[in-house]
């Protein structure tokens, strides 16, 4: 693998507030190393504490590790030097699009981020066209930002990081506030960077179809790593995930259920298309 970002062995503990003078708080990522690759796509699930979005803010050093290390392209995070290079190349969007965009009108939200580096005014008018054409809000391209449903925002918040045009996109639960027709935008729009522009995508979720669409699924439990792999390798364990508490594919949790209850069925189901026919074979017995 051709990798773009390498954590390695990564410790971090949030500073301790005024009143906590021995800081007492504990570590709430604890060794954990993953690689990114090239055109990757992992999506990172794990309960609400486990780590995830302080782990999202170490892929491009808006936090630094306290032990271990965070390389992107090779550049370290913590080299002062590098750390304008590496925000440049990972783009963070996060859950609410209304803290990311800054200026009322669409396209000139997007151009802000390369305007504020001094880039030339007609590089910017093409990236802005380019960054707004990929997410499918070129239309929208004078609107005002506040008549913008959650899902149109959200994917101007994308074409903002896109108009940096870097080589990964981190997503802290980009649809968490979106509603079903939001969310499928977004998730459309983010699996074309992808394809079309080979962009690596790391998404933080909770939507365990989202995590099915990754090439690699990492999950998080109490600041490691519990278990990673493909979607189907990952919902295989649905004995371990299901025992931490962590939700499956509906399909998945179905097939495990039957599956104890003594029917042979084969794992790694994630999609209802795939129980579907599986449960149809079951049925006529072949
Ligand atoms: P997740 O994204 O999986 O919900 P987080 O990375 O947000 O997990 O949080 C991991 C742990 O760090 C939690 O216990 C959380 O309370 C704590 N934490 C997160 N942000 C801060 C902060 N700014 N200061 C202190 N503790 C924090």
């Amino acid at each position: 693998m051709n990798k773009l970002i390498e954590v390695k062995n990564i410790f971090y503990k949030y500073p301790a507030d005024e009143e906590d003078t021995e800081n007492k708080q504990t570590d709430v990522l604890r060794g954990v190393s993953l690689d990114v690759g090239k055109g990757e796509f992992i999506a990172i699930l794990g309960h609400n504490g486990s780590g995830k979005s302080t782990l999202a803010r170490m892929l491009n050093g808006l936090i630094l590790p306290d032990n271990g290390t965070v390389l992107v392209d090779g550049m370290d995070t913590a080299d002062d030097e590098h750390i304008f290079d590496i925000r440049s190349r990972v783009g963070l969007v996060l859950q609410n699009p209304d803290n990311q965009l800054v200026t009322s009108i669409v396209e000139e939200d997007v151009a802000f981020a390369p305007e504020n580096l001094g880039i030339k005014p007609k590089e910017i008018r093409k990236r802005v066209d380019e960054a707004l054409r990929a997410v499918d809000m070129y239309e929208h391209r004078r609107s005002a930002v506040h008549k913008l449903s959650g899902g149109q925002k959200q994917r101007v918040a994308i074409a903002g990081i896109l108009a940096m045009e870097p080589k990964c996109i981190v997503l802290d639960e980009p649809t968490a506030m979106l509603d079903p027709k939001g969310r499928e935008e977004v998730l459309e729009a983010v699996t074309k960077l992808r394809t079309e522009q080979g962009i690596s995508i790391v998404l933080i979720t909770h939507y365990m179809q989202e995590a099915t669409l990754a090439d690699r699924i990492i999950v998080m439990d109490s600041g490691k790593i519990l278990t990673q792999g493909t979607p189907k390798e990952v919902f295989s364990e649905t004995e371990l995930l299901l025992s931490h508490s962590l939700s499956v594919p509906q399909s998945s949790e179905l097939i495990y259920k039957l599956k104890k209850a003594g029917f042979e069925l084969p794992d790694g189901i994630v999609s209802d298309d795939e129980c579907v026919d599986e449960l149809v074979k079951l049925i006529k017995g072949v």
